[in-house]
């Protein structure tokens, strides 16, 4: 017996010795490993740090007029050994400011004068504040150093203009604004790259920590307002009867009409005093986001998202008449929490509500999406899963999205065709999400569409960046889904979620988490897929009789380690569909040879790669001569 186990351990450090291959580590993330702040085996290390404020914000508006007002108090708190001499905050609208750089093309009504800040206090001291117009983040000296584990307070009165053009926020109409990052916040401050000083330009997206938040919004009567998290004071704030509605459509599984078009219209669903202040609190979450609205419809439902406890989450959808679609969108959220908290990601909806908005911008916030109207029903609802998606990556999961894009959007995108299957048909999706997410990398030859997906996003620019953050990152984790099994996959994917919720995770963490969970050193593949400038394009070299059934030998031309179906013709006329998974590349990334036990003589063998769609077919046919 010893004699057994001494060899398996020496043929096991044996093989991991010769087949172990390293991944790329950026020096930063390999001092924060010497640190240990992260853990080689994919865990948080034991000297993991993330910073963390509260927020108590309150917000005024009153459309038509545009200028929204503010003021807030941020206690942050400094977890980080480091003792910091100054401090990052970030003014994401700014963006709109003329002077501001931008990845896109706006139009006039796209700009405003930024964010201003009429006031600005460090420990209650008022302080002069550098306006830098067009710029998102500022870094200000602190009078007092920061030291590690000590907390600071700041206070900001502030006002800016929503756009009448909407992107991200905005006036969705004359009297409905949708407000996001528009509350001034202090920058990500972490263990790999210090403060966050990455310029917001519309096109890449963002990197908050998760903070506490109380906020309130004060319109006039008859606006209704939406946010992320626990709406406080439903009976004050709307007529008993309509808050009546709301709480009961925590426990119910109708949809309920809280508040509908004609009841607004006749001014009846609010309090009546000449403002209403809507309070709100979010613990624990990245961000918060508001919509206010004095036509907006408002329904509501719910749904158990947690089998184990029977945990609800409510569903809300806040949209104007017009929006025809919108009127079966809270029966979309519930079917879109329910399948993804049972399927894929799998894990229970990690918020107590969402709310999906009528807007233009096709977008995720926590708990709140802001959704454009569409013709097509299927495609309003294959829209709301996508956003809805984002719950889990970025929002449990804490990513930077601005540099690694790709475990968000990429995660997202690989579950957007889970659940696009589930709903139309493996054909119908299949297709969709080749159209929709993979064709462009796939047919594009040029060097910008093969960048590896590990560049960081914030170095990465147009088509390049697109198809490594949506498209191609979601064929890899559905490659990795291939190459180890659904069963498996879950289990290390729920791993990995379960290791870093609400913490900030890095790419090495989720690499190693998936090799320390499977047990297995997928190093190979993650070099392949993440760190390489490989495509799809797989070739048949040549089938050849073994005796007992063929060899058949495939090329690796483009490099990445694809699945792919060996669909054969036989001589007598009967077919097979044989699945190869990525593992075929195992050993030997450029040619696989592969065996078919059939007796029968194969005629004809072609290449189908389906959504690891190959970029030359004409070299995926063999026939016997
Ligand atoms: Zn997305």
């Amino acid at each position: 017996m010893k004699i057994h186990i001494y060899l398996a351990l020496f043929l096991l450090s044996a093989s991991l010795h010769v087949s172990a291959q390293q991944l790329y580590v950026p020096r930063n993330v390999a001092k924060a490993f010497q640190n240990g702040t992260r853990s080689m085996d994919g865990k948080p290390g034991p000297n993991y740090w993330q910073n963390k404020a509260t927020y108590n914000i309150r917000v005024s508006a009153a459309p038509p007029n545009r200028t929204v007002s503010g003021n807030e108090d941020i206690t942050y708190t400094n977890n980080s050994p480091d003792t910091l001499k100054d401090i990052v905050f970030r003014l994401e609208l700014n963006s709109h400011a003329a002077e501001a750089p931008r990845e896109g093309l706006i139009t006039s009504d796209y700009l405003t004068s930024g964010v201003h800040i009429d006031e600005y206090s460090e420990n209650g001291k008022v302080k002069p504040w550098p306006e830098r117009k067009g710029r998102t983040w500022l870094r200000i000296p602190l009078d007092q150093p920061l030291a590690s584990h000590a907390s600071i307070k700041f206070s900001f009165k502030w006002h800016y203009d929503v756009s009448v053009e909407s992107g991200r926020e905005g006036a969705i109409d004359g009297t409905t604004f949708f407000l996001a990052y528009f509350y001034p916040r202090v920058a990500v401050y972490d263990d790999t790259s210090g403060w966050d000083t990455f310029a917001f330009m519309e096109g890449h997206e963002f990197y908050n920590d998760f903070n506490d938040y109380t906020y309130e919004v004060t319109v006039p009567k008859d606006y209704i307002v939406w946010g992320t998290g626990d709406l406080l004071n439903a009976e004050t704030a709307i007529k008993p009867e309509f808050a009546e509605r709301l709480k009961k459509s925590f426990t119910s599984d109708d949809v309920i009409h809280v508040a509908t078009a004609d009841e607004l219209a006749a001014k009846t669903v609010t309090a009546q005093t000449d403002s209403v202040t809507w309070k709100w609190k979010a613990e624990n979450v990245s961000d918060v986001a508001v919509a206010l609205s004095d036509h907006f419809i408002w329904d509501a439902g719910s749904v158990i998202v947690d089998k184990k406890t029977n945990r609800r989450a409510s569903v809300q959808a806040a949209y104007d008449a017009k929006s025809v679609d919108f009127q079966k969108m809270v029966e979309y959220g519930k079917h879109s929490l329910d399948w993804t908290s049972n399927n894929f990601p799998g894990t229970p909806y990690p918020f107590q509500k969402t709310t999906i908005v009528r807007g233009f911008a096709d977008m995720e916030y926590p708990m709140m999406v802001n959704d454009s109207s569409q013709q097509d029903p299927n495609f309003t609802r294959f829209i709301v899963e996508h956003e809805i998606l984002h719950s889990w990556f970025p929002f449990h999961m804490g990513i930077n999205e601005q540099r690694y894009g790709f475990m968000d959007e990429g995660w997202t995108t690989a579950f957007e065709y889970l659940i696009g299957r589930n709903d139309l048909g493996e054909k119908t999706a299949s297709n969709l999400f080749k159209a929709f997410r993979v064709q462009h990398w796939i047919k594009s030859p040029g060097a910008d569409a093969d960048i590896p997906i590990i560049t960081p996003g914030d170095a990465m620019s147009g088509a390049g960046f697109d198809d490594n953050e949506y498209g191609k990152a979601a064929v890899a984790y559905l490659a990795l889904k291939d190459l180890l099994g659904d069963a498996e996959f879950k289990r290390c994917l729920h791993e990995f979620i379960g290791r870093w919720n609400g913490k900030h995770t890095l790419p090495w963490d989720m690499f190693n988490s998936f090799n320390s969970a499977s047990g297995k050193d997928l190093n190979w593949f993650f070099n392949n897929w993440y760190f390489s400038n490989g495509y799809i394009d797989l070739a048949v070299e040549n089938v050849t009789s073994t005796g007992s059934g063929s060899e058949v030998t495939i090329r690796n031309v483009g490099g990445m380690a694809a699945p792919v179906d060996f669909v054969i013709t036989y001589d007598d006329g009967t077919t097979e569909t044989l699945h190869q998974t990525p593992a075929i590349w195992q050993q030997n990334q450029k040619q696989a040879k592969v065996n078919i036990p059939a007796k029968k003589k194969i005629k004809s063998l072609v290449l189908d790669g389906g959504i690891w769609m190959d970029a030359n077919d004409a070299d995926n046919k063999w026939e016997s001569k």
